[in-house]
């Protein structure tokens, strides 16, 4: 009998859900990963942008595995309002986020995770608790994936994908690679975009020859340090805020909601009441340095506050969770607006107006009003920086940015994934995401690859 030719599928990006899509895909078809970069490496400025840390702290990577060569790793599921926002069905969704558990954890580790959340769960009102799991070594997805899921080999094309060619029909006849030895047209019978939340929006846009436009829609988990506490001796917010298993720590997040905007509020360990290591360049040292080993600047800004770096340690280590003093990260939802989006324009690099607008401001010191007023019983002392004075920065969740592009829902598995116009062409990264919540992208994104990844291959049978 004649062997049946594998369909081709091509990816744009080898990042976190490019490395799960093609480790999925390639038992089924014949998959082809276009990179940009042969070795891992910071993006910090192939996107111009003045605020949010975006372009002075590392907010994208490349490379195989994408920004998950230098992600945290914290896993956490969107709410079921939240899902339902996005047109995905909580319960039919439930299975994908178990996948995308057990590429990170043990059967037996997530059910001891899973202990900890119920009884976590049960000390607060609830929809209080943001649950988050931080598995004790990091991944980056190319390789674990690979590992996960055994199958034919992958070819990764190494260049930069400058758009997709588009036939009479609106289908691609290639897509257009420019590698070190000079252009490459790819054809697939599927192209999928995962360059990530900024990338595949101007990927689409070169595609439609659009070379001057803004797209709305963009939103991230904008990230300040509000306060120092002091907790009385019998809180349980130390064992709420971090448990460790074997496999990872548990943490809580406290979330609480305002103009239909939620704001999680995290404990990290501190040395006292002082401000010094949460306001300024300073307070997230020891993460910009492992980004930028190098950098004289973070270095001096190292050596110059010492207790910013005993502090990062504490909480690196875990160790600073049983004491008494307490920095408050907030991290905050933000509205999918037409004004906040991607700028495209000939012969300049894309721009994003990534900003926190008066009324997220507002929402976010409501909601930590609610906290403080909520934790009272708890709390020793504290010492709030004014919230005039928050220093927002990016959370790097990059989302929605495609919302533009997208065709409208039509109750297909494949359907969700559809660029409008666009035939055989998906998007799966989190420019898709109309709504974020409380919850860093990551576990969501990988349990959308298997969707995605799912429907595919039961197309092509
Ligand atoms: C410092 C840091 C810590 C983070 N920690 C967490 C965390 O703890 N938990 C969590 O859930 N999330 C975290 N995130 C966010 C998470 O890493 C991203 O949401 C996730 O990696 C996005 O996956 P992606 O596949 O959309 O894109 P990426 O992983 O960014 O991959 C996109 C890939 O596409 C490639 N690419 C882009 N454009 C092109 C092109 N034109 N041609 C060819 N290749 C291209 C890039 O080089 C890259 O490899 C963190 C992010 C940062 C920056």
């Amino acid at each position: 009998m004649p062997v049946k030719q594998k369909q081709k599928i091509a990816i744009v990006g080898a990042g976190l859900c490019g490395s799960v899509l093609a480790a999925r895909l390639r038992t089924v078809f014949d998959v082809t990963v276009v990179e940009q970069a042969r070795k891992k490496r910071p993006l910090y400025h192939e996107i111009s942008c003045g605020d949010g840390g975006i372009n002075s702290s590392i907010n994208r990577a490349a490379g195989l595995g994408g920004t998950t060569n230098y992600w945290h790793n914290a896993l956490i599921e969107l709410a079921d309002d939240e899902l339902g926002d996005l047109g995905l069905d909580p319960a039919r969704f439930a299975p994908y986020y178990r996948r995308a558990w057990s590429l990170f954890l043990s059967d037996s580790d997530l059910a001891r995770c899973q202990a900890i959340r119920d009884t976590n769960a049960q000390a607060l009102p609830p929809g209080r608790v943001a649950h988050m799991v931080v598995p004790q070594s990091r991944v980056n997805l190319w390789q674990h994936a690979q590992r996960a899921y055994p199958g034919e080999p992958v070819t990764v094309l190494y260049g930069h994908a400058e758009r997709l060619t588009l036939g009479t029909n609106g289908a691609p006849e290639h897509v257009l690679v420019h590698t070190d030895a000079g252009p490459v047209k790819l054809r697939a019978d599927h192209y999928i975009l995962a360059a990530g939340g900024l990338a595949s929006p101007v990927l689409l846009a070169n595609s439609l020859g659009i070379s001057e436009a803004r797209f709305g829609g963009y939103h991230d988990h904008p990230m300040a340090y509000v306060a120092k506490l002091r907790l009385r001796p019998d809180s349980t917010l130390r064992e709420l805020s971090c448990r460790d298993t074997v496999a990872g720590s548990v943490r809580s997040g406290f979330v609480y909601e305002a103009d239909g905007l939620k704001t999680a509020f995290y404990l990290r360990p501190a040395l006292s009441l002082r401000l010094g290591s949460i306001t300024g360049e300073a307070r997230y040292v020891l993460s910009d340095l492992r980004n930028d080993p190098v950098s004289p600047r973070k270095i001096i800004q190292l050596l110059t506050n010492i207790e910013a770096l005993r502090e990062a340690l504490l909480f690196k280590t875990r160790a600073g969770f049983r004491g008494d003093y307490y920095s408050v990260l907030m991290l905050g939802e933000q509205r999918a607006t037409d004004s906040r989006g991607i700028q495209v324009s000939a012969g300049r690099p894309p721009a994003l107006n990534w900003q926190v607008s008066a009324d997220e401001r507002a929402a976010y010191q409501r909601c930590f009003t609610q906290f403080l007023a909520a934790m009272s019983s708890q709390i020793a002392a504290s010492n709030v920086i004014p919230p005039d004075q928050w220093e927002y920065r990016t959370a790097a969740h990059h989302s929605g940015a495609a919302r533009d592009f997208l065709a409208p829902a039509d109750g297909s598995a494949l359907g969700w994934f559809a660029v409008a116009g666009m035939p055989a062409v998906s998007v799966c990264d989190a420019s898709l995401l109309r709504r974020g919540g409380v919850a860093n992208s990551g576990l969501t994104l990988v349990a959308l690859s298997h969707q995605l990844a799912d429907a595919l291959a039961a197309q092509s049978t």
